[in-house]
């Protein structure tokens, strides 16, 4: 995977009907997307796979779905009308803008890959006797770079914990970093730019409210949390989940749909006893790490990355990275945000947002650990993974997306091999035997290797071809779309299939809980 594939997998998930470019016909908007049926389907598919993994398989977890809109007070309690910044940065040249931290972070990735290139060297040359750990301890040219990078990271810290901006903008110059269109080092000063889109509440000037966007979700969850805990009469610890849109006004929004301005998260916040935290962080780094791994994507795309510079509302913060067409980059976030959000929206609001522990026999702000993943990254991760360009034997080349087959648009393709002899009017019938249990898709159009086609680009695990040896003994053909296998099979064993490997329940059931 390199830059090139993501073009291609943009211009495939035009073509085949995953995702539009928003208000094309005006020229588009920058970084605003549409999901286009293929696409809307996937999308639902990974939500309903995340919201059941939460809220049907824990017992201790509930689901809202709290409004876009809520008091402005919110934000400023939360720390977002103060904190929610993002620190940017100009080229003169090239007339392009970053975000400071990411060209630093960039920079240490670089580093990290020199490092990994000594590995590798040496590797190749003490072969079997090599062991990498005792290797970069004492390599004196890893040492150099690690200890660079320790330096390059605690001036960053240091810099952004103190909110000096100034230094911030000497560590780029130390650093000469270059602005990749230009190439120069010509940078304007850093500075602060919040996130938060605005709008107004109220038909008149005067008497009209200052609302913001939500940037997050899971304020409406803070929010709710005393509802929530007395309705449905939860013991700590206990989670509520919610999945819904988030907007940012992003500095540099590129990369398809990665960074979006208007995008979807689904976040999870699991209440616990203070001091309990750094338990149940680590067990939901797992936990998480167990679902992605659970659609079958190699463990060798995701890593985790554990925070240097923390959030103002947290004591420890975990990414999951995945190996993304440009890099290893943040998928979901695991954050332990203290009692941080109640303790603010308590003093703020005048009302007592505490829990009584029963075991306890006292009263305490509970701790919050979150996770926190971006719904349509996570599309992106799926796309990425299952998107291949194949050469077949006799030269000709398929596009195929191995999308795992429960979240796939559409889980059968039923295909009459021609359009007459009745073959259309039994493949409706048989069809009627599936359409209630799950999304399937009726295809007549073209000869029946085009169609082949069509449903490998679009991810369809398995094509039914109704032909005329269908009529006299109700066999009918199933094509397998990655090892594109065919075999004749009856209606029993299709069933057997869908209930096995088809249905969610099939994908849940493997999900350690
Ligand atoms: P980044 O460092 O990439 O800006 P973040 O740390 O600000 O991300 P969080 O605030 O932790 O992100 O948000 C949780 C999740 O929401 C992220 O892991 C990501 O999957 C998703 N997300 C955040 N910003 C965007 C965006 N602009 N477009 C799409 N998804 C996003």
């Amino acid at each position: 995977m390199d830059r090139d594939s993501l073009k291609k997998i943009i211009s495939h998930s035009k073509e085949y009907g995953f995702i539009f470019p928003s208000s094309e016909i005006y020229e588009g908007l920058n970084a605003i997307y549409d999901y286009a049926h293929n696409g809307t389907l996937l999308k639902n598919n990974i939500r309903e796979y995340w919201w059941k993994s939460m809220v049907q398989l824990n017992d201790n977890i509930v689901g809202i779905d709290s409004a876009i809109f809520m008091h402005p007070k919110t934000w400023v309690a939360s720390g977002h009308v103060d904190a929610f910044n993002d620190p940017l940065i100009d080229n003169k040249d090239s007339k392009k803008r970053y975000r400071a931290d990411v060209l630093i972070e960039e920079h240490i990735e670089k580093l990290n890959l020199k490092i990994q290139k000594e590995i590798n060297k040496a590797e190749k040359r003490f072969k079997e006797k090599f062991n990498k750990k005792q290797f970069t301890q004492t390599s004196p040219r890893v040492r150099e770079i690690l200890s660079s990078i320790e330096d390059i990271k605690s001036k960053m810290v240091s810099a952004f914990e103190n909110d000096n901006l100034v230094l911030v903008k000497n560590l780029i110059d130390e650093l000469e970093i270059k602005c990749p269109i230009s190439g120069t080092c010509n940078w304007t000063e850093v500075r602060q730019f919040n996130l938060m889109f605005k709008t107004k509440l109220g038909a008149s000037e005067d008497s009209s409210m200052d609302l913001y966007l939500r940037p997050e979700t899971a304020q409406g969850i803070f929010l709710n949390y005393l509802n929530v805990q007395k309705t449905s009469r939860m013991k700590i610890p206990f989670g509520i989940a919610q999945t819904g849109k988030a907007f940012r006004n992003e500095i540099v929004a590129r990369q398809f749909i990665f960074r979006m301005r208007e995008f979807e998260q689904m976040e999870m916040q699991f209440f616990i006893q203070p001091g309990s935290q750094g338990e149940w962080f680590e067990m939901w780094k797992k936990k998480r790490l167990d679902w992605h791994l659970n659609i079958g994507i190699n463990d060798s795309s995701f890593r985790y990355h554990d925070h240097d510079k923390l959030a103002h509302y947290a004591d420890a913060a975990c990414d999951i990275e995945f190996l993304f067409p440009f890099g290893f980059k943040e998928l979901e976030g695991i954050h332990s945000r203290t009692d941080f959000d109640l303790k603010s929206h308590e003093k703020l609001s005048g009302k007592k947002i505490q829990y009584f522990d029963p075991v306890l026999e006292k009263n305490y702000t509970p701790f919050v650990v979150e996770t926190s993943i971006g719904l349509d990254r996570m599309f992106l991760a799926i796309l990425t993974n299952s998107f291949k360009i194949e050469t077949l034997d006799d030269g000709s080349t398929r596009n195929v997306m191995s999308i795992t087959k429960q979240l796939a648009p559409n889980k059968l393709a039923f295909l009459p091999l021609l359009k007459k002899d009745g073959l259309p009017e039994y493949t409706k019938k048989l069809m009627k035997e599936f359409k209630h249990e799950i999304k399937i898709d009726y295809d007549e159009k073209d000869a029946i290797g085009r169609r082949y086609r069509r449903h490998d680009a679009i991810g369809t695990p398995y094509c039914i071809t109704i032909d005329h040896q269908t009529l006299e003994d109700e066999t009918f053909t199933i094509r397998d779309r990655d090892s594109m296998e065919q075999k004749r099979i009856k209606v029993d064993q299709l069933k057997k299939i869908l209930e096995d490997q088809l249905k969610l329940k099939s994908l849940l059931k493997n999900l350690n809980n």
